[in-house]
């Protein structure tokens, strides 16, 4: 716009009535939304360098869609394209709420809260806060030197949303439980640390904790000179033995065994049920994608803030993945 037209509209202003200053202010928060989340989604096409078609390096910028986005050219394959082809996100009608519903994640708001604040249908909120989810796995330490701490959760086998198929009859919710002790009943849940890190190893266990599945996810993980500490599982025994590292096991019913403990993996199981909480049972089959997105957030970095978070949704990888 030229400098003279925008001087004219910004003096048109003062000619406005209260409530039509209003609606002006809610156009411009919109618009400064949208053009936000398209700031960011545009940066994929600057990472990825290729056509999201067939990987050509050129193209060209090819005007704007109806909804404003950037459209490109790809001079390979003659297709466009714009920064979100070939992810989920492509058909959101809306894309301006994607940076507001990363807030929302990041509060850890229910369906119910998010939609409210996003002013949408639940069912909507529901669909915005999955896509946002399958790519957030990535981010998993790529070992955990020093002394690394390990130790299970579990989280109550949950069919929630399934309607059929069930293998066994539904249970009215808030039910405890039948079994006290490690069944199939109940997920477990492995996760590690390195002392003084807060990036933090997460997973689902395909059963439960034996040596073979407890050795194959911290196999790549732990160095030859790690100390791993751990509670008095026997597993762990088999699983140090196997890969050749230093074990400390914490006695049952001690807290520690000299400077060795496992308090800051006992801290992240308290966090992770925390935040959990407000979802009242997660699916099992969703149980990664809730555990990936409280590890995004639990890093506590700058680099964990709606922005990134987004950008990770869209497959922009994150510089700091620590
Ligand atoms: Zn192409």
């Amino acid at each position: 716009m030229l400098t003279k037209e925008f001087s004219r509209l910004l003096g048109s202003l003062d000619g406005l009535s209260l409530s039509q200053l209003r609606r002006v202010i809610s156009r411009v928060a919109e618009l400064d939304e949208r053009r936000e989340v398209q700031d960011l989604t545009d940066r994929r096409i600057d990472v990825l360098g290729v056509c999201p078609h067939c990987s050509h390096h050129e193209f060209a910028r090819w005007g704007r869609t109806g909804a404003g986005e950037q459209r490109y050219h790809c001079a390979g394959c003659g297709k466009t394209f714009t920064s979100l082809t070939g992810t989920p996100f492509l058909r959101v009608h809306d894309k301006s709420k994607l940076l507001e519903n990363a807030a929302c994640m990041e509060d850890f708001l229910s369906v119910r809260k998010a939609a409210k604040r996003l002013g949408v249908h639940k069912n909507t909120a529901f669909r915005y806060r999955h896509l946002m989810m399958p790519l957030l796995g990535k981010h998993q330490p790529d070992d955990l030197p020093g002394v690394a701490e390990a130790d299970e959760a579990f989280f109550r086998r949950s069919y929630k949303g399934q309607k059929s198929g069930m293998p066994r009859k539904a249970h009215k919710r808030g039910t405890p439980a039948g079994k006290r002790a490690i069944s199939h009943e109940q997920v477990a849940v492995l996760t590690a640390l390195s002392r003084g890190s807060r990036s933090t190893f997460i997973t689902v266990l395909p059963s439960v904790p034996n040596a073979a599945n407890v050795g194959a996810a911290l196999g790549p993980l732990l160095r030859t000179d790690t100390v791993l500490c751990t509670d008095s599982a026997n597993a762990y025994k088999t699983v140090a033995k196997a890969l050749g590292v230093v074990l400390r096991q914490i006695p049952r019913g001690s807290h520690k065994l000299g400077p060795y403990h496992i308090q800051n993996v006992n801290a992240l199981h308290k966090r992770i049920k925390e935040r959990l909480r407000p979802f009242c049972g997660v699916a099992t089959k969703n149980l990664p994608a809730y555990l990936a997105w409280f590890r995004f957030f639990d890093r506590k970095l700058n680099s964990a803030n709606p922005r990134r978070f987004l950008l990770d949704a869209i497959g922009v990888p994150s510089t700091n993945t620590d």
